[in-house]
């Protein structure tokens, strides 16, 4: 590990033992002093709750951890508060997860189940949780989001409302570890997906059904028309004049694919609509290497419009797919794998989804990425070779 090239920071010389000062300051200065003093002789872990993790370590110590749901909005009174738990239990110091959760990380089991009744006993006004405690091992982790109509300029659907929703009603999958093995699900706000929901359990996905709209009165004036043909992905954009010798551009409605790229460079071309936006879910991708290859997210259901505040038709089918999952798969059995092992066909019927023509649309570069997993199979050609490369040693 480096010390002191790589992000040192001392605010008094900001560029002291600096080679460069972009990116953030070594990761190293911000562990606990028991995860320091550990680092590298972790031997193995184990859940001991929902929601409470032991890390045990070569030397015979060992780190608790409290996994906390979080939210991608935080208020400043809310992290505050984190804040000040953090001071209280952990020596002041907290981590967030890739996945949106807080951990506090304690040094004994007595501070850390202290910590939790202290977590637990924290609510809002109206009752709710403000940080419960959950979504570890065979659960419903934090569901992430990109930033939806409150952030972004091409969303088409929010973000925060729908996941808060969708959570809400699968709650109880959160604290507890009853599913045959971990769920996640992701929503990303358009097609561009920064919320990676290529490759969730089930994966929500705002999806736009109609071309950009073209302004022509105020295009020339306020975008560059060839960084805009360029922004378009698939050529669907060219320059063009309005009949009274305006500089515009045209779109080629047939190629358009709805990316909202070209809007990202000219705020004269937007594509929000109320009646084509909408929302598209996915299912059966995973990261995971585990047991079979990482998946991609396949469609199931092409297109439901939105329908704020609470997305009623969206949170009904996430939970009809979730409750016939948890029935019908095998213990450690990952969405996917349990709907490739009934058969996708068996999946529609089951959770009642209706299958369409533009259901299970896979990604279409698939072919290419179909061996750059590390899984093979022991075929006979393998065991030969095997043997013979025996033999010739
Ligand atoms: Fe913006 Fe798309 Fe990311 Fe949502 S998914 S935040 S709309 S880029
Ligand atoms: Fe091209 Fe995307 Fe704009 Fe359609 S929305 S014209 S595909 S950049």
């Amino acid at each position: 590990m480096s010390l002191g090239k790589f992000g040192y920071y001392n605010p008094d010389k900001p560029l002291e033992d600096r080679i460069t000062d972009i990116g953030p300051p070594h990761y190293e200065q911000f562990f606990p002093p028991i995860i320091k003093r550990n680092y590298g002789k972790w031997l193995y872990h184990e859940i001991l709750e929902p929601g409470l993790i032991v890390h045990v370590s070569e030397t015979g110590e060992k780190a608790y951890t409290v996994r906390v749901g979080g939210a991608r909005l935080m208020s400043v009174q809310h992290i505050r508060e984190i804040c000040d738990i953090a001071d209280k239990y952990c020596d002041g110091y907290v981590r967030w997860t890739t996945r949106n959760c807080i951990e506090f990380i304690t040094d004994s089991e007595e501070k850390a189940r202290e910590l939790m009744k202290d977590l637990e006993s924290r609510k809002f006004p109206k009752g709710s949780y403000k940080f419960p405690v959950g979504g570890t091992g065979c659960s419903i982790t934090n569901i992430v989001h990109t930033q939806g109509w409150i952030h972004c300029h091409t969303p088409a659907t929010d973000a925060s409302g729908i996941v808060k929703s969708v959570h809400d009603a699968l709650f109880d999958y959160f604290k507890t570890m009853k599913l045959p093995a971990k769920l996640r699900i992701s929503l990303a706000c358009c097609l561009n997906m920064c919320g990676a929901v290529h490759c969730s359990d089930i994966a929500i996905l705002g999806v736009h059904r109609k071309p950009p709209m073209v302004d022509d009165e105020v295009l020339a004036k306020i975008c560059e028309i060839p960084l805009v043909v360029a922004a378009c992905p698939l050529g669907a954009i060219r320059p063009a004049k309005t009949e009274d010798g305006r500089k515009t551009v045209r779109v080629n409605q047939d190629r358009c694919m709805f990316c909202g790229n070209c809007y990202t460079m000219c705020a004269a071309m937007p594509l929000a609509d109320k009646e084509g936006d909408g929302v598209a879910i996915l299912a059966g991708g995973k990261i995971s290497n585990r047991k079979t290859p990482p998946k991609f997210s396949k469609v199931i259901v092409p297109y439901i419009p939105n329908e704020p505040p609470r997305w009623p038709k969206v949170v009904d089918t996430i939970k009809k797919i979730v409750e016939v999952y948890a029935k019908d798969a095998r213990k450690y059995e990952r969405l996917g794998e349990w709907a490739e092992r009934i058969g996708w066909e068996k999946f529609f019927e089951k959770t009642g989804i209706p299958f369409t023509e533009k259901s299970l649309d896979d990604y279409r570069l698939a072919y290419d990425t179909y061996r750059t997993t590390t899984h093979f199979k022991y075929t006979e050609h393998v065991w030969q070779l095997a043997k013979a490369l025996e033999e010739a040693e």
